[in-house]
C-alpha cells in the first residue's frame, strides 16, 4: 500500500471512531443509565463495535458504570452514565460586535464561570490574544477548578477560520488577515487549543446541549451583524472542503438587490442582517415615514441599529415590526434552501437580529411554508437558540470535546 491510501486510510478510520464515538456518547447521555447492549441497538453498531467503544470512553472517564440492569435470560447487564464532569473545558467568543465572552463548562454545556470584556475599536490582534488569556485565567481562578481537570480551549471567531491551522483567515468584523490565533493562546495556557467560525461553533454548542440537543441534523443560524450557518450532520459539524461551508449569507436571494459587502448583489446579508435592518429603518424615517424608531435615538438617525428596531417593535411600533416580518421573510427563503437542500430535523435560529423574537420568526415560517418542499418543511423544526449570548463560547467549548474523541 503507498503512502497516500495509507494516509486515506488512517484518516478515515479515524473519522469513523470519532463519529461513533460521539453517537455513543450521545444516546448514554440522552438515555442512560443504558447497557452496551441497548446501545448497540439503539445506535445500530455490532455489539462487538459498541463494546470496544463502551470501554474506550470508560478508559477516558466520560462514561461510567451506573448500577445493573435487569436480565433478559442471561447475567444482568452492567448500565452505563455519561460522566459530564470528567474534565472541564474553556470556550471563548471573541464576538462580533466588540464583545468577549469566556466560560469555563463542565462536557454538559453547564457554564462553571464566565467573563465578559469589550474590546476597543481597532484593538490590534496581540492585545486581543492577550485579553483572552487574561480572561481564560480569571475563569479558571474563579471556577477553583484544578489545573490537571482542564483538556483545552476553543475559540470561536467572527468571519473565516481555518481549524487546521488555526488561524484566522480572514475578518471583516475585526479588520483582521491570516492571524495566528490557537498557537499564541495554547502556548500562553499550556492547553491544546482550536478555533472555529462562530456560526459553526454556535452549531456544535446548540445540537449538544441546546435547542438541537436530541436531535442528528440540525442547522444553526446566526443572524447577527453578518448571517451564516453551521450544519450538523448525524452529530458532527460539517465543515466543506476547506472549513468554509454554511456561508449561507452570501447566496443570491434578490439578483437586483443591494451590493454586499462580498461585492455580489442581493445576498440574503445585504438584505437580512443587523445593517441591513437599520438602513430599511433610517430609509423610511428619511422618507417621511412616523415611528418610534425616530424617538428612540431622539432624531438621530446615525443610532439606528436592528436593537433599536426591534426596542421599537416591542413598544408594537407597526414600521418597526414591518421591518422585521420583512427581515424574518428573507431569512426564511435562506432557510427554506437549506431544508430542500439538506432535509434537517431542526433549524435553530440566534444572533442579534434573531432576538427581536416572534415577528421575525413569522416572518421566517411564513417564507419557509411558502417555499420549501411540503415534505421536508414538515419535518423541519424552526426554533430560536435557547444558549443565548453565550452561544459561541460554550459552543467553542465543544470543539475540546470533540478533538478529543478523534485521538
Ligand atoms: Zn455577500
Amino acid at each position: 500500500m503507498d503512502q497516500e491510501t495509507n494516509t486515506f486510510l488512517t484518516a478515515d478510520l479515524r473519522f469513523l471512531r470519532q463519529i461513533n464515538r460521539l453517537a455513543v456518547l450521545d444516546v448514554v447521555r440522552q438515555r442512560g443509565p443504558i447497557s452496551r447492549t441497548d446501545i448497540s441497538r439503539v445506535i445500530k453498531l455490532t455489539p462487538a463495535t459498541s463494546f470496544t467503544i463502551v470501554d474506550e470512553l470508560v478508559k477516558m472517564g466520560l462514561l461510567r458504570p451506573q448500577g445493573i440492569g435487569s436480565s433478559t435470560g442471561g447475567r444482568r447487564p452492567t448500565l452505563f452514565e455519561f460522566n459530564p464532569t470528567a474534565f472541564f473545558v474553556l470556550g471563548v467568543d471573541i464576538g462580533g460586535l466588540g464583545k468577549m465572552i469566556a466560560v469555563l463548562a463542565d462536557l454538559d454545556g453547564n457554564v462553571l464561570a464566565r467573563a465578559a470584556s469589550e474590546l476597543a475599536v481597532g484593538e490590534g490582534p496581540a492585545g486581543v490574544i492577550a485579553r483572552i488569556v487574561a480572561s481564560l485565567k480569571q475563569v479558571i481562578l474563579e471556577a477553583g477548578v484544578e489545573r490537571h481537570a482542564l483538556r483545552g480551549v476553543g475559540i470561536a471567531t467572527p468571519g473565516l477560520a481555518d481549524p487546521r491551522t488555526g488561524r484566522i483567515i480572514y475578518s471583516a468584523n475585526l479588520g483582521w488577515q491570516d492571524i495566528a490565533i490557537a498557537d499564541p493562546v495554547e502556548q500562553a495556557m499550556g492547553l491544546p487549543t482550536w478555533v472555529e467560525n462562530n456560526a459553526n461553533a454556535m452549531a456544535l454548542g446548540e445540537s449538544w446541549c441546546g435547542a438541537g440537543r436530541g436531535f442528528q441534523n440540525v442547522i444553526c443560524l446566526n443572524v447577527g451583524v453578518g448571517i451564516g450557518a453551521g450544519i450538523v450532520i448525524r452529530g458532527k459539524l460539517y465543515r466543506g472542503s476547506g472549513g468554509l461551508a454554511g456561508e449561507i449569507g452570501h447566496t443570491t436571494v434578490d439578483e437586483d438587490g443591494p451590493r454586499c459587502r462580498c461585492g455580489n448583489h442581493g445576498c440574503l446579508e445585504a438584505l437580512a442582517a443587523g445593517p441591513a435592518i437599520a438602513r430599511r429603518a433610517v430609509r423610511g424615517i428619511r422618507r417621511g415615514t412616523v415611528t418610534r424608531i425616530a424617538d428612540l435615538v431622539q432624531g438621530k438617525l446615525e443610532y439606528v441599529t436592528a436593537e433599536v428596531v426591534s426596542q421599537a417593535a416591542a413598544l408594537g411600533d407597526p414600521f418597526a415590526l414591518q421591518i422585521l416580518e420583512e427581515a424574518g421573510q428573507y431569512v426564511g427563503l435562506g432557510v427554506a434552501n437549506l431544508i430542500n437542500s439538506l432535509n434537517p430535523d431542526v433549524v435553530v435560529i440566534g444572533g442579534g437580529v434573531a432576538q427581536a423574537g416572534e415577528v421575525f420568526f413569522a416572518g421566517v415560517r411564513r417564507a419557509v411554508a411558502a417555499r420549501a418542499l411540503q415534505l421536508s418543511a414538515a419535518q423541519a423544526r424552526i426554533v430560536p437558540a435557547k444558549l443565548g449570548m453565550d452561544a459561541g463560547a460554550v459552543g467553542a467549548t465543544t470543539l475540546v470535546l470533540e478533538r478529543s474523541l478523534a485521538s
